[in-house]
């Protein structure tokens, strides 16, 4: 019997998206339908949107969605971002209720709750109804209390050491 897990990966190490993504690897071997929804991400060009497309060709259901409008601290900008974030959360309702996937991951979706661009509740609301066998992992730094209640797995990747702070930037193929 197949339950469907809500699980969430948070914290301010690095790791949550990569280990998102790893399942989602996982779960293509065992012929799993998989789904990726990124929340804040605007651009295709990371390595795992950019592997997405000879990830098909392999005959696997793997779905890639970059809908962020990218990150922003300007007001100006930011009412593009609340509505591409909003817009966001209504496709992956639909994603999520059909049917078409085992897994879908839903990648800084904490972001947008974090930031009230979606209401908290809603969103809890809708994910502790959503379909009994479907496993969801939802990804992101400062998941709030409620979703952490909600969830069935929750893993907090805790910083030790980060390559940034002596001055390394980000690294192509292993940060995006
Ligand atoms: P990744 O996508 O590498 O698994 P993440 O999902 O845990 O990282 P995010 O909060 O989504 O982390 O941040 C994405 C970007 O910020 C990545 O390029 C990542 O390398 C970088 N990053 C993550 N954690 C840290 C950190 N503690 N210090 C500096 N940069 C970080
Ligand atoms: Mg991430």
């Amino acid at each position: 019997m197949n339950k469907g897990l809500l699980i969430v990966y948070t914290g301010n190490g690095k790791g949550k998206t990569t280990a998102a993504l790893g399942l989602a690897l996982r779960a293509m071997g065992h012929d799993l339908r998989v789904c990726v929804i990124q929340f804040i991400k605007s651009n295709n060009d990371t390595g795992e949107s950019l592997f997405s497309e000879e990830i098909k060709r392999l005959n696997k259901l793997f779905d890639f969605y970059v809908l962020g409008a990218g990150f922003t601290w300007s007001s100006a900008k930011l009412k593009n971002h609340v509505q591409a974030a909003r817009d966001a959360w209504e496709i992956s309702k639909e994603l999520i209720l059909s049917e078409k996937y085992d897994l879908i991951i839903l990648d800084e979706l904490t972001y947008i709750i974090r930031y009230k661009m979606v209401n908290e509740d809603e969103v809890i609301n809708f994910l502790s109804k959503k379909p009994e066998n479907l496993h969801l992992v939802i990804t992101g730094r400062y998941a709030s209390e409620l979703l952490i209640n909600a969830a069935d797995l929750v893993t907090e990747m805790t910083e030790i050491k980060h390559p940034f702070k002596n001055g390394i930037r980000a690294q192509q193929g292993i940060d995006f």
